[in-house]
């Protein structure tokens, strides 16, 4: 392996270096940040706190990347790197999903299952690259004979923003699309999960990609985010993140129009028809929420139960989140592990007192954890609320913590446009045994994944992303290509 942050090892709160240019540097200022263990307080490491001039750099390095070696790699080298990449994932997978799991506390049993999905998406765009290309087109211009045709072309230096989630799959959603197309990338990971982004990174050295074909700059938000979303010379933003900061950074872009594709909140719903196989539905219902501690985008914690069956349901729910075991990240048995932060936590604290403030039935969790090791970390009990009106503010905003709203509903039409009630068009989760009311259902919800008797199913070849304020474009599938490449018509005159 070349030069190294020194993350291949056991995590000991030891100092790690970011990746610009092929070399392991510090931030220019010399400042840096503490990343913490979610479950125990304990410091991970210390990352530099890189600012607009390590952007900056960054983005040169990139572009010199663009115009070097990089430019002259043809499809087939850059398929064969990303498969190179996708067997040192393959060597290194126990090393990435102990990093998830130390960093923003996501269970290691989930952590590890996500080997299938970074492993097809890196193939998949392996698949890609080779399988990009342009048309020709017949003219009908007045005069002369021509031959047209179009061509795909890198669209340049991409800044990535992520968010802390889901490190691995976010990280290689930006990478991956960029190394079969040839675009070169500056990834700003978030502050609070810097360090998977980082090992990725180790593994791309280690794959041989050249020098500044990939960067990755730690920071904060204000200090390293903005600036690359402002930089003149970055010619796609792709973000993931909260539709606030998604309006600021397509606010951003404007100095010089660079093409942006942002994936942002949810507020999805999850709608449970009387004749829903209750025992698919309750466990996925569940999990369509409490999986990852609720921080993900797509958490179906709208849940819409048909009124005859909704007691019912809601009480299976209440028992099967009361079952499931809270826990540090690390223990294999641990189903829920911590939020990422202390102000993740206070923040669905006050949602769960907002909760019963305005009314809500409090049937399953509500509250922290704080006794013995518990007090260290940031733990929530999985928790169901009942007797939601659509107009509570857990009904309206975005948690992001493992907490469900659970509603009556009557029939298809109410119900339809009860989900579809909401600034959001993220994702959404039906339960029927009826053919003809899943397809009317998913239809007619507003939202850019739909899943029927299922709920998180995400391919690699499928695309993903949102409606209204979920954002725009997407990631994943032959879509996601095409976000990366620029069309270029050339036509010669041939007479
Ligand atoms: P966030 O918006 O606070 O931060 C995301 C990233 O943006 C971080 O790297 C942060 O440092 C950076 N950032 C913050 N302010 C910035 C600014 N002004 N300019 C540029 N960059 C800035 O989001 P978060 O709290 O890290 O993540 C949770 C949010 O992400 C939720 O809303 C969730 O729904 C969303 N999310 C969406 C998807 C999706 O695919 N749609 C996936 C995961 C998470």
């Amino acid at each position: 392996m070349s030069s190294s942050s020194g993350f291949l090892r056991p995590v000991d709160g030891s100092h790690r270096r970011m990746f610009i240019g092929g070399a392991w540097v510090e931030a220019l200022s010399g400042e840096v940040f503490e990343t913490r263990d979610p479950a125990t307080g304990a410091l991970l490491a210390t990352v530099p706190a890189g600012s607009a001039a390590d952007v900056d750099r960054a983005v040169k390095a990139a572009r010199a990347a663009l115009e070097g070696p990089w430019s002259r790699f043809k499809p087939a080298a850059r398929q064969a790197l990303l498969l190179k990449i996708a067997d040192l994932f393959e060597k290194h997978w126990e090393e990435i999903a102990l990093s998830d799991t130390l960093d923003m506390g996501m269970p290691i049993t989930r952590s590890r299952a996500n080997r299938h999905r970074a492993l097809g998406t890196l193939r998949f765009y392996a698949g890609m690259a080779t399988a990009l290309h342009g048309e020709t087109i017949s003219d009908s211009l007045p005069v002369g004979e021509y031959a047209a045709f179009t061509r795909r072309e890198p669209v340049g230096v991409v800044g990535a923003i992520i968010p802390w989630n889901g490190p691995t799959a976010s990280t290689l959603w930006k990478i991956g699309p960029a190394l079969a197309t040839g675009c070169a990338v500056v990834l700003k990971p978030s502050e609070e999960a810097p360090l998977t982004p980082l090992l990725i990174a180790e593994i791309m050295a280690e794959a041989g990609v050249p020098e500044g074909v990939v960067n990755v700059v730690t920071g904060t938000g204000q200090a390293a985010g903005a600036p690359l979303a402002e930089h003149p010379d970055v010619d796609k933003l792709v973000f993931t993140g909260s539709t606030a900061t998604g309006q600021s950074i397509l606010r951003a872009s404007a100095g010089n129009l660079k093409r942006v594709s942002l994936e942002l909140g949810g507020k999805s719903p999850v709608i449970v028809c009387a004749d829903a196989d209750l025992e698919r539905a309750v466990p996925l219902a569940a999990m369509a929420v409490f999986g990852n501690s609720g921080q993900i985008c797509i958490a179906g914690s709208r849940l819409f139960v048909a009124r005859a069956i909704h007691d019912e349901f809601v009480a299976r729910l209440a028992a099967f989140a009361e079952g499931l075991r809270v826990g540090r990240g690390i223990e294999p048995e641990t189903e829920i592990g911590p939020l990422v932060s202390r102000r993740q936590m206070e923040r669905v604290l006050g949602y769960l007192d907002k909760g019963r403030a305005e009314g809500a039935r409090l049937e399953a969790g509500g509250g922290r954890l704080s006794e013995g090791f518990f007090a260290y970390g940031n733990f929530i009990r999985p928790t169901v609320f009942a007797g939601v009106a659509d107009e509570m503010t857990i009904a309206r905003e975005e948690i992001f913590g493992p907490v469900i709203s659970a509603m009556p509903f009557d029939d298809l039409e109410e119900v339809v446009a009860r989900a579809n009630a909401t600034p959001y068009g993220l994702a959404a989760g039906i339960f029927t045994r009826d053919l003809s009311t899943a397809h009317r259902l998913a239809n007619r919800i507003r939202a850019g994944s739909v899943w029927v008797n299922a709920y998180h199913a995400i391919d690699p070849a499928l695309p993903f992303g949102g409606y209204k304020m979920s954002g725009f474009g997407r990631e994943g599938g032959v879509e996601h290509l095409h976000e990366y490449l620029n069309t270029k018509s050339v036509v010669i005159r041939i007479d």
